[in-house]
């Protein structure tokens, strides 16, 4: 594999060393380009190795042209999942509509991909685990920048000093927290709540998904190869974020039980599923926004930066995209001032796109009255007989920058 665009020219000076927390799609892609372009790199992950496996995600638009640039297109393109139909179903799980895929994703055909999570996340480990320090089943605890650089201490005890700390760590990122205070003050809800887990395929679902609705609810099955397992995912409407649930698993169970109590179709067989779903994954549908992502020698990206919510689709795509530039601009710049800013100013923008993509609760696939999920259903029904939908162009809106490290 030749991966194509960064030179190779290194700085001849003393290597920069950079610690990077978190270790799923922003991080290992931030580790990268960051050691191409001659940083000595560590992440530190919390859990006690890569973390697979997960839902399906899309890589759209810019972000395509990153993973390109990482030499990964042409596996990741093996590990597109080819779906072949969504059908929706009512109340009573009579089906609405079935329609192929392109009609309701707003992707590129044949450019756009959508993988499993833990593929994406598997493949940019790989590039990089050779050349990278991982530090797995650990994380910071203390971080003290008021020296030259970053004296930080680990749950471990490790202790060591770094120039520059980035944090990955999602939405819910503690590198976050430490430093700009509480995730309230960033997190913007948009008004959902959702349970992922997978279970057993008895339905013999292949390569398909089916979406059952009713106002303020729904349930899907997401088969995404021809083997045995499903991709469940309940969501409900909750005008207030159930902060207690967050943090406690059989709070979430209970919650999403009572919430689904009497649906029809198959959601009585999920909730049983997900009562004893081993990978179970609940959260709320929010968004980060913050007016900065870096403070002294710490920045964040992905996720702990800019989460969009699943809603938009667009998280992983922003996880690449932002992990590409903060790392040109470091590459760029020796300033670590200089580059957080030139970071700020190349993604922003972009960034602003993609969260508007569900600015108005333009959560249409989830509508909340009778009137709405009429509506939706009548847009459905006429899908069959339309063009597809066509690529957003918030997914395409930045053309990046040659990679270039200044030597
Ligand atoms: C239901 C659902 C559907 C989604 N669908 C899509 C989609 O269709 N398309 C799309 O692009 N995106 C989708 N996303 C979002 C996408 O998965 C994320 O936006 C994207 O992976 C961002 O990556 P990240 O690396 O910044 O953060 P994350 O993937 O959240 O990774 C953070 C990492 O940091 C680690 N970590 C956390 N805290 C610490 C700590 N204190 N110390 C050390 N390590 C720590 C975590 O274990 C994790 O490995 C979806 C998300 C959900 C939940």
């Amino acid at each position: 594999m030749t991966p194509a665009g960064p030179s190779m020219n290194v700085s001849t000076t003393a290597k920069r060393k950079v610690l990077i927390v978190g270790a799923s799609i922003s991080g290992p892609a931030l580790a990268y380009w960051l050691h191409r372009a001659g940083f000595t790199v560590t992440v530190v992950e919390k859990a006690g190795a890569l973390r697979d496996g997960g839902y399906p995600i899309d890589i759209r638009g810019t972000a395509t042209e990153v993973v390109r640039r990482m030499g990964i297109l042409p596996r990741l393109r093996d590990a597109h999942i080819d779906l072949r139909r969504c059908t929706f179903l009512d109340t009573e799980g009579g089906e609405v509509a079935s329609v192929p895929p392109r009609a309701v994703a707003g992707s590129a055909e044949g450019q756009d991909l959508e993988v499993r999570r833990g593929d994406l996340a598997a493949n940019l480990y790989a590039l990089v685990r050779d050349d990278v320090e991982f530090l797995f089943d650990d994380s910071i605890d203390t971080l003290d920048q008021s020296g030259h650089g970053l004296d930080v201490t680990f749950r471990s005890g490790r202790r060591r000093t770094f120039d520059l700390v980035v944090g990955a760590d999602g939405m819910h990122s503690h590198t976050r927290e430490s430093l700009f205070g509480p995730e309230e003050q960033f997190h913007r809800y948009l008004g959902y709540c959702f349970a992922l887990f997978t279970m057993p395929n008895t339905l013999g679902l292949s390569r398909e998904l089916m979406l059952w609705n009713t106002p303020g609810k729904a349930a899907a099955l997401y088969a995404a190869g021809d083997n045995d397992e499903l991709h469940a995912f309940l969501t409900f409407h909750q005008p207030e974020p159930p902060f207690d649930a967050l943090r406690n698993p059989d709070a979430q169970r209970n919650l999403v039980a009572t919430v689904f109590a009497g649906a029809g179709w198959e959601v009585p067989g999920m909730v049983n599923a997900m009562r004893v779903a081993d990978d179970l994954f609940f959260d709320t549908a929010g968004q980060i926004r913050m007016p900065h992502w870096s403070s002294g020698r710490v920045a964040l990206v992905g996720d702990a930066a800019y989460a969009p919510s699943f809603l938009t689709g667009q998280g992983s795509s922003l996880a690449l995209v932002g992990a590409y530039m903060l790392a040109n601009a470091l590459a760029t710049h020796r300033d670590h001032t200089a580059a957080f800013a030139a970071y700020e100013r190349g993604v922003r923008e972009f960034v602003a796109m993609n969260q508007a993509l569900v600015d108005n609760g333009a959560a249409t696939l989830f509508p909340t009255t009778e009137r709405a999920l009429e509506q939706r259903n009548t847009m459905l029904r006429d899908l069959v007989t339309m063009p597809s939908a066509s690529a957003r162009p918030a997914h395409s809106a930045l053309t990046l920058p040659e990679f270039a490290p200044n030597p």
